[in-house]
């Protein structure tokens, strides 16, 4: 019993300082941790919508090839022959629809596709 209250005295707890700067060393590492999730989620965001666009890309040349290279007169023309139904045509980081990519001329519809999301451009 005595060993309990020599462990639970105010001589072994520790000080409000030291809580203190616990607190603060774990308030730290969480930041941390935060922003690193979210450059993470950020940078895959951008992966993905990469990836999206090169889909995209290639069911356009794939349409062409097989329409004696015509492009299709939208997006969702490429549904199902070229790209899953279930594909959706925006970007993962914002949500924002892909821009079509139309060429006048003798040929017609879309021939290329590009995101409009900041950090997006050039993919
Ligand atoms: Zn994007």
């Amino acid at each position: 019993m005595s060993r309990i209250r020599h462990l639970l005295s105010a001589e072994n707890g520790f000080t409000l300082l030291e809580l203190a700067i616990v607190v603060l060393i774990l308030a730290i590492l969480v930041g941390i941790v935060v922003a690193t999730y979210q450059a993470s989620t950020r940078l895959m965001s951008k992966t993905v919508c990469r990836a999206n666009l090169r889909l995209i890309r290639g069911a356009i040349e794939t349409y062409r090839s097989v329409n004696d290279g015509q492009n299709p007169p939208a997006l969702n023309d490429l549904k199902p022959s070229y790209i899953k139904d279930t594909f959706e045509f925006k970007c993962p980081a914002t949500g924002q629809a892909y821009t079509e990519i139309i060429t006048g001329g003798g040929v017609s519809g879309v021939s290329d596709v590009k995101c409009l999301s900041p950090g997006h451009e050039g993919f």
